[in-house]
């Protein structure tokens, strides 16, 4: 028979890995409280970094902003969009160089290093803010046709 605390874990630990999306534990949270209706946050948030801290999920580089969870624990890079916040995996390689070249100018023992590079997604790219004018229609199809590719 699974514990409650099991029960919980797993939960947890199979909705980080069922998205690309680099969930909050906020969002985690919603979802948990899908199939167990009285989780609550704290609880959730130790869940993610036990996870974290076990190696099963990451937590990714947060530069300030509220932490981000991370079911592909492979070495990868991450794209943020500075206008939503969402976060994407980055198709490029992982760049050893970098450590090697840290190792020479620091004392430091290198033990890895994280990329994430700032940019505007499709969907902001497009959408209207509340100073700028009205988008015309040829823009608004524009960005409807980039969020299909996206
Ligand atoms: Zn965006
Ligand atoms: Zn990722």
């Amino acid at each position: 028979m699974k514990t409650r605390k099991s029960e919980q874990r797993e939960l947890v630990l199979s909705l980080v890995r069922s998205t690309m999306e680099h969930p909050t534990a906020e969002w985690v949270h919603r979802e948990a409280r899908r199939k167990l209706p009285r989780i609550g946050l704290g609880t959730v948030y130790r869940n993610l970094k036990q996870l974290a801290e076990a190696g099963l999920i990451r937590e990714t580089f947060t530069g300030g902003q509220p932490a981000r969870f991370d079911g592909n624990t492979g070495r990868h890079y991450h794209i943020r969009c500075v206008s939503c916040g969402r976060v994407n995996d980055l198709p490029m390689s992982v760049d050893d160089r970098l450590e090697a070249e840290a190792a020479r100018a620091v004392n430091y023992r290198i033990v890895g290093h994280e990329v994430e590079i700032h940019g505007v997604c499709p969907s902001c790219q497009g959408a209207p803010s509340s100073r700028s004018r009205k988008t015309s229609h040829k823009a608004k199809r524009a960005t409807k046709e980039a969020q299909k590719r996206s």
